[in-house]
């Protein structure tokens, strides 16, 4: 089979590219291993997604938007940011710079879902599920993918979105920078007896990070972060004792607190490709740039630069070029690189302030939230990067 471009994954990020490449006449082969059910109907899997604009302005670009129902998308109108006991907060606050929301928060299996249903009836677009790609090829010429039954698909481009732990980009050569943090995140809807007043908390207690993202008003998206020796017991506590526990550790601040889903973890590791081509070959999202959730900008970043790759191709066959070729790739990986390496170099840094409990590292952290707070530069910075809908200004949030 011959197609312009294979992608291999058709998680969030693969999906989406394919959707962004339907208003060209290229012929488009997207591989995924898991069931057309599962892809068409994935299950809730504890990840509420927080947006920023510049991918609210690119999912209704795309179409995606519109599939995705308008109660299932939660504002987060201000956010504090706490340490310790301490009830010390720095803020951040929509209404300051007449925004309606720093940011929007959407289940991870809506957004799938809501991609699937952008490019399930495209002519340009064949779904080939329950299929892994086993090998890659590619030479100046052409690229190949090698399926599980032996079915070879030649292209012009191949694309992989296939996890921040993509089998294809070690098969392609190219190597990644791997932080593993040793923490686990755990995931879960818990209601509560008191509003939220739609307020994203980011708590950095000693050992453990505990976010609450509003999601309705007594309903709130909770991600734990901890040592991944302590995930189990935090796992396997008792729901009763697990409500005592978040809502001691939040300080009782939306009163009595109960879990309404499962608890979901995930291995905090964060993956940055040293490069993101190769070729007649690109990577896209985790697969390029898989980030420490802390500061929500993994599927943000995936989608941007995914909306870089389409741009640069579709220049290329404006002008009649190769959309292969090095000129294209090495476009998409300048620009996408100057935004992502300073983000995952900062959020890492963040992290590891944050989650350090010596002493001079508490002095610290404390001394940068009073600083933060008190000059406004470095809140305009942040506010910018959640709100900034240009997809030609990429601010750093930390670099
Ligand atoms: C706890 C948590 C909270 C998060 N919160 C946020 C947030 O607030 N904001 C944000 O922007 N991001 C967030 N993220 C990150 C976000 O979930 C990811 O960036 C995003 O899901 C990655 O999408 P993807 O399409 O690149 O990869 P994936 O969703 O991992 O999809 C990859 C697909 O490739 C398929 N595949 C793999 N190998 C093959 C193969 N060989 N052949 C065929 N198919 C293959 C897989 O089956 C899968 O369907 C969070 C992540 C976690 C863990």
């Amino acid at each position: 089979m011959t197609y312009d471009v294979v992608i291999i994954g058709a998680g969030p990020a693969g999906l989406s590219f394919a959707r962004s490449l339907a208003d060209t006449s290229l012929k488009i082969a997207l591989v995924e291993k898991n069931s057309q059910a599962t892809v068409a109907n994935p299950a809730y899997d504890g990840r509420d997604i927080a947006l920023t604009h510049l991918s609210l302005k690119i999912l209704q670009r795309l179409g995606i938007w519109a599939h995705i129902p308008a109660d299932a998308v939660s504002p987060i109108e201000r956010a504090k940011v706490l340490d310790g006991t301490s009830d010390y907060a720095l803020l951040f606050d929509s209404r300051e710079e007449k925004f309606d929301a720093l940011g929007y928060i959407v289940a991870n299996n809506v957004i799938r879902q809501a991609c699937y249903w952008a490019i399930k009836d495209l002519p340009t677009v064949d779904l080939i599920t329950d299929t892994t790609v086993e090998h890659v090829f590619s030479d100046a010429q052409s690229a190949s993918a090698v399926l599980t039954n032996g079915e070879i698909l030649d292209c012009r481009l191949l694309v992989a979105a296939d996890t921040r732990f993509s089998a294809t980009r070690r098969k392609m050569g190219i190597g990644a920078d791997l932080r593993d943090f040793a923490r686990v995140a755990i995931v879960c809807q818990m209601e509560h007896e008191w509003s939220n007043d739609r307020t994203a908390f980011e708590c950095f207690h000693y050992q453990r990070t505990l976010a609450v993202l509003p999601l309705a008003a007594n309903r709130s998206s909770i991600v734990i972060t901890a040592p991944t020796d302590k995930a189990d017991e935090i796992l396997y506590l008792s729901e009763a004792d697990f409500n005592r526990d978040v809502q001691r550790r939040f300080a009782n601040r939306l009163g009595k607190m109960t879990l309404i889903t499962p608890r979901y973890h995930y291995p905090l590791v964060g993956v940055h490709a040293k490069q993101f081509i190769a070729t007649r070959f690109a990577l896209i999202g985790d697969a390029a740039v898989g980030m420490h959730p802390v500061t929500a900008h993994g599927f943000n970043l995936g989608l941007s630069g995914q909306d870089i790759l389409s741009r640069e191709i579709k220049a290329a066959l404006n002008q009649g070029r190769d959309i292969g070729k090095a000129r294209v790739l090495y476009a998409y990986q300048n620009q996408h690189m100057r935004v992502t390496k300073p983000l995952y170099l900062g959020t890492n840094t963040l992290v590891s302030l944050f989650t350090n409990d010596s002493l001079p590292v508490k002095a610290l952290r404390k001394a940068v939230l009073h600083f933060s707070n008190h000059f406004e530069p470095i809140k305009w910075l942040i506010k910018k990067k959640l709100t900034d809908d240009s997809p030609k200004i990429h601010l750093p949030l930390v670099s």
